[in-house]
């Protein structure tokens, strides 16, 4: 796959500029995501400074100059061993006085040695100023989004669906890895869950050395990523002839995350959509343990999040976010189905399309022996 999106980071920091709040001369942005959303830079060392006029300083070490040069061509680099310090210090000299800085990518002992090189002047703090412009998607970076999920889908096809009996949840992990790398993805997005049988009725069960059976649910979560952005995609599959339970489940969930995805729209409130989500898996005698979903983007999650007490505002159409409701029997097997999409202003755009009926895999695998 060769996939080059059209990025503007010029205008995202001119966004980023323009919402300073009054007060702060200059935002000092510590975290990996945001500095890569505003610069391209990807290096593992870096700080950034953004001034209100839109000036733009990337400090970084010895070991990526070349690369911030190549990166971020369009902005001032300067090379440092401690980059927050150095650019707090550059800013107040220059007249910066008052430097916001971000608490969740702030550790206290950086803060500590912020605070001594903002001498003369001071430290300010902000909340999600840039993961607010994160949150609603432009077109290239839904391209990313979307060869994410395509690479995903295509390996769901691939291995879940021609999982044997006998093979364990580790080799199955392994499996969807090397398929999406050799797909095309950089990455996995996170760790694969795969949970067979009882396993499934753990939310976020860690892939072991179970052997598939005749009767498992075969529960998969996983995704690909694809120039930093991050696909996620659950399914729940069986292996033979479904017990009477496990339709049941099964139905439930995929009723109730038709529902959410159709109820995801702009405007739409993401602690609402949870609620609902909540009630329908009660009201078929289920019980959900997480919330409805989150943001995907930069990051696995990321604003805005679909729980009871989530903070978000309404939805707004270029959001790109996950509906994953699920249903758990303890001792037994559970249920999960994921997609990623698109908040449009009318229906949902779906980044991910594997099939959401329950799939019978024993039936599949017999049908395709050539004896
Ligand atoms: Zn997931
Ligand atoms: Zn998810």
């Amino acid at each position: 796959v060769t996939h080059e999106p059209p990025v503007s980071h010029l205008y995202r920091r001119q966004q980023l500029s323009e919402s300073l709040p009054d007060g702060i001369d200059a935002l000092l942005v510590c975290a990996a995501e945001n500095i890569r959303y505003l610069t391209g830079f990807t290096g593992s060392n870096g700080s950034l400074l953004i001034g209100r006029a839109g000036d733009a300083t990337l400090a970084t070490d010895g070991r990526y100059s070349i690369q911030a040069a190549e990166q971020a061509p369009d902005v001032e680099c300067i090379e440092a061993r401690a980059v927050g310090p150095a650019l707090v210090a550059r800013a107040v000299a220059g007249g910066q006085v008052s430097v916001g800085f971000e608490p969740d990518a702030v550790t206290l002992a950086l803060h500590d040695r912020l605070s001594a090189a903002a001498e003369g002047g001071k430290l300010v703090r902000t909340e999600q100023l840039v993961e607010r412009l994160r949150a609603v998607k432009d077109a290239a970076e839904i391209d990313a989004l979307r060869v994410a999920c395509q690479i995903t889908d295509v390996a769901f096809e691939q291995v879940v669906l021609k999982a044997q009996v006998g093979v364990s949840e580790r080799d199955l992990a392994f499996a969807l890895t090397t398929a999406m790398r050799q797909l095309g993805a950089e990455a996995d997005a996170f760790d694969p869950i795969v949970a067979f049988g009882p396993h499934s009725a753990i939310p976020h069960h860690p892939p072991s050395d179970r052997a598939l059976a005749t009767g498992d649910f075969v529960k998969t979560d996983f995704g690909a990523r694809y120039a930093g952005y991050h696909a996620d995609l659950t399914r729940t599959v069986v292996v033979g002839t479904p017990a009477g339970w496990q339709r049941d489940l099964h139905a439930a969930v995929r009723a109730v995350q038709a529902g959410g995805r159709a109820a995801a729209t702009a405007g739409a409130s993401p602690s609402n959509l949870d609620r609902d989500a909540h009630t329908g898996i009660e009201a078929a005698g289920f019980r959900m343990a997480h919330g409805l979903g989150h943001g995907v983007g930069l990051q696995i999650h990321e604003d805005p999040f679909l729980t009871p007490a989530s903070p978000a505002g309404p939805l707004a159409a270029g959001m790109v976010l996950t509906i994953e409701p699920g249903g758990y029997i303890e001792g037994s097997g559970g249920v999960r189905i994921e997609d990623t999409l698109v908040i449009r202003d009318g229906e949902p755009e779906l980044l991910t399309n594997s099939p959401r009926e329950l799939i019978e895999i024993w039936v599949i695998l017999a049908a395709s022996r050539p004896y």
